[in-house]
């Protein structure tokens, strides 16, 4: 899960991680309360869970009350990059001298944490990756060990930090990797971590990405799921325990197999059609997964066909049939649904179908038959 970014400052400042005196406002009346609280001049910035916010003027400086008054009212609506801003994160400006960059994150195919420091921060890193890749400093952190202050101390010397920042930054990275480990995230991202012309260091934005398979020790992670503004059949989806990923087109689809539900995303696309979703029902392809399948992808509006793409392994394909047919007395489908049943106990399984069949359940003997079928129906 992404958190904003007024989020990310305040879960770092429990870690002890120097952010700026700020606070989140929905209206322009609230930006102003927060700006005579936290003193100008203020930084009005859009809280959008997307990158280059600044670039698309979702960050201005204010350095009175009508000048927050006219960039809250422009930054609240703005559409940036797709996303529209609701809230602001309202906090006192900085002085900036230098603007530095540094990340923790997951080395998967090494097993070890990976830091990212640069002294070239405030562009994107992946900008600085390809332009001058030396520029940034990468640590390789075994979990076990764990990051020291006197590593820290050789890291950001080596990221060529300014002198005067070494010290500072040293202990903020120590405290951002105790974040990123203890807090459970996937990603720790400050871009920029400042050095002001007073000398001190600390983070002018926050990316952090929890990792949600340890969301079971969080309780507290409820409030961002809270505010998180989730596709709503994907909340669905996730209440019924199903492993589903929204998409854009007409065709719902059910496989078993995480592998064969993108083979037939691909198979759909392949005959000209759209996926509406992507949904692996795994394994347990019973009348109650199924069930919560056709109902979730049901409560879709755009889609017009389903594709039911089940090959049986340990599932055996009569208990599919089985499922789908006490599934569809349960719920109320109101689009046609294309199957394709195969393997372990596919005749067994067609047989006990054959009765059922009508305009809109129909089983077709191949994958690519059923995808051809699925997106004529969803043309229809
Ligand atoms: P992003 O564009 O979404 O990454 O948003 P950031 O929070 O990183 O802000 C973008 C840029 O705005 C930063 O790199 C800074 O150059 C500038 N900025 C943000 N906050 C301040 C501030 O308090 N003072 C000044 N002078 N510039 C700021
Ligand atoms: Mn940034």
């Amino acid at each position: 899960m992404d958190l904003f970014e007024y989020q990310g400052k305040q879960y770092f400042a429990r870690f002890g991680i120097a952010v700026s005196p700020g606070d989140v406002a929905d209206t322009v009346d609230e930006a102003l309360a927060v700006a005579e609280r936290v003193g100008y001049p203020v930084v009005v910035k859009a809280q959008v869970k997307v990158g280059g916010r600044g670039k698309a003027g979702g960050v201005k400086l204010a350095a009175n009350a009508d000048e927050v008054r006219q960039h809250a009212g422009t930054i609240l609506g703005l559409d940036i990059k797709g996303h529209v801003v609701k809230r602001l994160w309202v906090e006192r400006a900085s002085d900036i001298s230098k603007e530095y960059y540094a990340s923790f994150t997951l080395d998967r195919p090494n097993k070890v944490h990976l830091g990212m420091l640069s002294a070239q921060g405030g562009v994107e890193i992946e900008q600085v990756a390809e332009e001058n890749p030396s520029a940034i400093a990468f640590l390789s952190i075994d979990p076990v060990v764990g990051l020291d202050l006197a590593t820290a101390r050789r890291w950001v010397a080596e990221a060529n930090l300014d002198e005067e920042a070494r010290a500072q930054a040293a202990e903020l990275l120590v405290k951002l990797y105790t974040c990123y480990v203890e807090g459970d995230c996937d990603l720790a991202e400050v871009n920029p971590l400042i050095l002001t012309p007073e000398g001190t260091v600390h983070a002018l934005d926050a990316k952090v990405t929890l990792d949600d398979n340890a969301a079971y020790r969080h309780p507290e992670w409820e409030e961002y799921r809270a505010t998180e503004t989730e596709d709503p059949r994907e909340q669905l989806a996730r209440e019924k325990g199903l492993n589903y990923i929204g998409l854009d087109g007409t065709v719902g689809i059910i496989a078993n197999g995480a592998g064969l539900a993108m083979s037939t995303l691909d198979v759909v696309n392949q005959v000209g059609g759209s996926a509406a979703n992507f949904l692996d029902i795994g394994g347990g392809a019973n009348a109650d997964v199924m069930a919560a399948a056709l109902e979730v992808i049901n409560s879709d509006p755009k889609v017009s066909a389903i594709f039911v793409n089940i090959f049986g392994g340990i599932t055996r394909v009569d208990e599919v049939a089985r499922g789908v047919l006490d599934a569809l007395a349960r719920v109320d489908i109101s689009s046609p649904i294309v199957l394709r049943l195969d393997g372990t106990n596919a005749v067994e399984g067609r047989a006990l179908l054959a009765d059922h069949l009508s305009d809109t359940l129909i089983t077709e003997p191949t994958m690519l038959d059923a995808a051809r079928r699925a997106v004529e129906l969803a043309r229809a």
